[in-house]
């Protein structure tokens, strides 16, 4: 199908839409999941079992070992530049990992301060700095356990600094902040050096704040490596240890959902932590934790198998990127992010636009991210964000989907300068 030129009328776009409509396509860009052809790069995975011994003589198919075999927490932290000794392997899930976190925070507090929902019940829940637009997932576990939302603009190196050191300044109930510091779920925004800096030495009023610091897309570059400062190092230098707890996993590296995932933090968080691990598991999956070492030995073959995953992505983003481009540039009805690496593009709309332009994508078989759910509340009180996936449709569906996602921009556009 032909992308309708800027210039086209409404009536000409609507003509091309129920065209489109009429093919009764069923295209998805609303997941961020690899595609089947970047999961068969770890088939070997599962294979890679000879023996169940782990280095130390451990036999991994049984108990034993909470914070996982010392070989994968040695393989990680070579890989991310972090201390094994304050390192927990957890299970399949670094979302579960934060979950379970922020609950017991919430259940038991930290460091001897309140527990957090002492606050909530007293009526004065505590509340988190949420960099918007930012991962859904995180909303949803400040909105199950309680906790305020306060968004925060993201901007190109990172967020908004001079409005996070205010605030957190100035309200003890604040007690902590979600970052996703490499190539950010939707706009691909990396934290700069100042930035991290400024996270690891800012002044808090509440001595138990927290930085969530998901680095999910860590080594996940597709056009660019970039380079993100060591913030547990940062914090510990400006005398916060305990200020942050950084987690990664392997869901977009092997297999989402049956990868690993860690925790890193201070020696206090990890002690209170594997404490309240200890009540609640006897060991996590040490079977899959070796599966990973025997598989990968060493952090340079995990970033060949990260430069072959981006091989597969990059046409996807080029084709995603290109297509904007042709449809959009110059018209004023669009901006969109051209991330570095992770598997998001940002796109926003004009003001006012954003959920019309989903509504009409639906109708005609394109699925994508609800409007405003990269939002807190999923509230975007500007209409504007919309959340493209390009990592799982075929280059064929990505194709013919982002067409009729252009059109469907472009008509919003045009009906809301119509009704003004
Ligand atoms: N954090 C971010 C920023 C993500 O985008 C995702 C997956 N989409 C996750 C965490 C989930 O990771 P896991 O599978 O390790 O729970």
């Amino acid at each position: 199908m032909d992308t309708p030129s800027n210039t086209t009328s409404l009536e000409q776009l609507k003509d091309a839409y129920e065209e489109a409509r009429g093919k009764h396509l069923k295209l998805n860009m609303s997941r961020g999941k690899p595609a089947p052809s970047q999961l068969d790069l770890s088939s070997a995975l599962l294979g890679a079992m000879d023996s169940y011994m782990t280095a130390d003589g451990t036999d991994a198919r049984n108990y034993g070992i909470l914070d996982g075999i010392p070989e994968c927490r040695q393989l990680f932290a070579d890989l991310l530049g972090l201390n094994p000794d304050r390192m927990i392997i957890g299970g399949n899930s670094s979302l579960s990992l934060m979950f379970d976190i922020v609950a017991a925070l919430c259940l038991f507090g930290t460091g001897g301060n309140r527990p957090w929902q002492h606050y909530r019940y007293a009526g004065t829940p505590v509340k988190f700095l949420c960099p918007s637009p930012g991962y859904d997932r995180h909303f949803r576990i400040c909105e199950e356990l309680g906790i305020e939302m306060i968004p925060i603009p993201l901007n190109e190196e990172g967020p908004d600094m001079d409005l996070v050191t205010t605030l957190v300044r100035q309200d003890p109930l604040i007690k902590g902040i979600w970052c996703v510091p490499l190539h950010s779920n939707p706009g691909g925004v990396c934290y700069s050096s100042r930035v991290v800096e400024e996270l690891a030495s800012m002044e808090t009023a509440a001595r138990d704040f927290r930085i969530f610091w998901d680095n999910a897309y860590g080594i996940h570059h597709i056009y660019e490596e970039v380079a993100l400062k060591n913030i547990l190092d940062a914090c510990e230098k400006h005398g916060h240890p305990e200020r942050t707890y950084y987690f990664f996993s392997t869901s977009k590296i092997t297999f989402p959902g049956a990868g690993v995932a860690l925790i890193a933090s201070g020696p206090g968080n990890i002690k209170e932590l594997k404490g309240h691990m200890s009540a609640q598991i006897i060991s996590y999956d040490k079977l899959n934790q070796l599966r990973h070492v025997r598989h990968f030995k060493t952090p340079e073959n995990i970033r060949a198998h990260m430069a072959m995953l981006a091989d597969e992505l990059r046409p996807k983003f080029d084709l995603v990127l290109s297509k904007l481009e042709m449809g959009l540039k110059g018209t004023g009805f669009a901006s969109w992010s051209r991330p570095k690496g992770g598997y998001f593009i940002s796109l926003d709309t004009r003001p006012g636009c954003a959920r019309r332009t989903v509504a009409l994508a639906k109708e005609a078989g394109v699925v994508l991210t609800d409007a405003g759910a990269t939002y807190p509340y999923g509230k975007d009180e500007k209409d504007s964000n919309i959340r493209i996936a390009p990592s799982y449709p075929t280059l064929e569906e990505l194709d013919a989907a982002m067409d009729i996602f252009i059109l469907c921009i472009k008509i919003a556009a045009l009906e809301t300068n119509n009704s003004k």
